[in-house]
């Protein structure tokens, strides 16, 4: 029987970059495996339904929560997210490390089931850069990047209830911490 894995949760403020944190990580590390979150969000040009989400209707989110089907789910700026109970559980059996990307409000219900996770949470150097990465990142109307921006003071304020706060100035070097992270946790005594 594998060792369990560990689950790693990732959150930070909309534009910190940890969308691109975690696509690196996935990239070098075959032991990690991405948690696909479903979501009643449209997809954004370039997403793919069953690579960046599964992308449902509100009616079948619903469904979903009441079979039971998510571990924790959200609603973040008006649309619902949530995480597939099956897939993590199982990867974590099979040996795997999961990684979930989700918000403060989903991370805090994982943090209750799984205290024995690792808690990330990523920072922008400054919300004036997050500001002007997300303006960049040009997919979204002017009114949800306000609404982003907004809620992106209220996310700050979460980061104290993570294990590790890492700041994303350069993607390499942030990725570097979060491995280092995870190499670390490996060899934490409580899981030997
Ligand atoms: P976006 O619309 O930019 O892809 O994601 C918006 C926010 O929802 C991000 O903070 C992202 O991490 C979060 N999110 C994505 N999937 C999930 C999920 O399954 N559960 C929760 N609680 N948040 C999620």
């Amino acid at each position: 029987m594998p060792q369990q894995g560990i689950l790693l949760v990732v959150s930070g403020p909309s534009g910190t970059g940890k969308g691109t944190i975690c696509r690196e990580l996935l990239r070098s590390n075959p032991q990690l495996k991405y948690s696909i979150s479903a979501t009643t969000r449209q997809p954004r040009t370039g997403e793919a339904d069953g690579v960046n989400y599964l992308f449902v209707a509100k009616n079948h989110f619903q469904t979903m929560i009441e079979n039971d089907d998510l571990l924790e789910w959200a609603e973040v700026y008006g649309n619902f997210y949530g995480t597939p109970r099956h897939y993590v559980l199982e990867q974590l059996k099979n040996g795997y490390d999961v990684v979930l990307e989700i918000d403060t409000q989903g991370a805090m219900k994982i943090k209750e089931k799984f205290p024995e996770g690792v808690y990330i949470y990523i920072i922008p150097p400054s919300l004036d850069e997050l500001a002007d990465r997300i303006h960049k990142r040009g997919t979204d109307s002017l009114e949800v990047i306000k609404k982003r921006l907004h809620c992106a003071s209220a996310e700050l304020a979460q980061a104290h209830n993570y294990h590790y706060i890492v700041v994303n100035d350069q993607v390499a070097a942030a990725v570097q911490k979060v491995e280092t992270i995870i190499a670390a946790e490996k060899h934490r005594a409580e899981r030997n």
